[in-house]
């Protein structure tokens, strides 16, 4: 006032108090002005309910918006209550879980439904409201249709006054990312032409299997094989019709090993095949078997080719490259010894 005196005009100001009678906070406008014959005009608005109603509608601007990109959103949102009763679900959500519309994902309780139990999510998200925890995991989840998909699931819970209310669920369809990242990982241990294992696979491999044999003592074996007088069959047949003797010799080779052998190509014309769990005498056995199929299978555009071979055990102290000049030794031997036929 005095201020205003000094300086002329209005002045006003929102001052915000605690309605005691009715127990709760209020806002009054307060608008000050001096009059010509220096009286001080004070109106008091109440806009108690103006600022309410503003707040509202805020609100449910908001909300629309949240309701707007939910709806539309590319991942499935939906929220459960603390028994798992669903409140919300958008359309995606309804998509993923092979859900035929979001009125049926509604009636689905996120704890009881099987095929939510059976792929682990159920139990994840009982976990999250039983210790308030948030997670991030993959899961692999089969519709009810039999549509099988890899799903990240995001689980956060709610809380109200400090009590876990439910949780809120996002799901991402992940399977072509899952195809892609396993269409990579083949193609990086992959030898392109024969479609064995390539030879980077192979040496991690067997550094596992020998990290294994000095834990638990199982023993291991290795074969080496290449092909016999293969640079003729180039210069007589040419190196198309070489490439495909290649991978025909790997093909019946895969065919005759167990799953567990892993097969190689170790480079050029030259195999290994790693046994875990084989002894010496069952891997040489083995060996025998494979030259004579190759030497009797009929090949593409030429009728025979043969490959000498060298079988080797894992021994104590060998390492990765021990073990694989062991078997190159051997296969050389074979060679020299003849070619067509197993040294030991
Ligand atoms: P040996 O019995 O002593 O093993 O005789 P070889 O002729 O098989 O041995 P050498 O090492 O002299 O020649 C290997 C040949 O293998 C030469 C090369 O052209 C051929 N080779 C290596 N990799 C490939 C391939 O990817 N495709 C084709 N077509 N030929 C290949
Ligand atoms: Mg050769
Ligand atoms: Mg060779």
């Amino acid at each position: 006032v005095t201020n205003m005196k000094k300086n002329g005009g209005n002045f006003s100001t929102r001052i915000r108090f605690n309605d005691t009678s009715e127990r709760r906070w209020r806002e009054v406008m307060y608008q000050l002005c001096i009059s010509d014959d220096e009286e001080i005009l004070i109106t008091i608005r109440d806009i108690h309910d103006e600022i309410i109603a503003e707040e509202m509608k805020k609100e449910k601007e908001q909300l629309q918006i949240l309701q707007g990109l939910g709806s539309n959103a590319p991942i499935g949102i939906i929220k459960c209550d603390i028994d798992g009763n669903i409140t919300y679900a958008n359309k995606k959500s309804a998509d993923i879980l092979g859900s035929p519309s979001i009125a049926e994902t509604m009636k689905i309780n996120l704890l009881t439904f099987p095929l939510l139990i059976e792929c682990g999510f159920s139990g994840k998200l009982k976990e999250c409201l039983q210790i308030n925890q948030s997670i991030v995991s993959d899961i692999d989840y089969i519709s009810k249709w039999g549509k099988k998909v890899f799903l990240r699931v995001h689980i956060k819970t709610w809380l109200e006054q400090s009590n876990i209310k439910g949780a809120q669920v996002i799901i991402d369809d992940i399977s072509e990312i899952k195809r892609l990242e396993e269409e990579l990982r083949k193609t990086s241990i992959t030898d392109f032409l024969t479609n064995t294992y390539n030879r980077r696979h192979f040496v991690n491999q067997l550094e596992n299997e020998i990290e294994r044999t000095k834990r638990q003592g199982i023993a291991f074996s290795l074969v080496m094989f290449d092909l016999d007088y293969f640079k003729s069959v180039n210069d007589i047949f040419g190196h198309q019709t070489g490439d495909i003797i290649l991978k025909c010799v790997a093909d019946v080779v895969k065919k005759s090993i167990r799953k567990i052998d892993c097969l190689a190509r170790w480079g050029g014309e030259e195999f290994v095949i790693l046994m875990p769990g084989t002894h010496f005498d069952q891997a040489r056995v083995l060996a025998e078997r494979l030259c004579k199929i190759i030497s009797e299978t009929n090949m593409p555009k030429i009728s025979r080719v043969t490959a000498s071979f060298g079988v080797t055990q894992y021994n104590d102290n060998d390492t990765v490259d021990t073990i694989i000049q062991k078997a190159d030794e051997l296969t050389y031997l074979a060679k020299s010894r003849g070619r067509n036929q197993v040294a030991y």
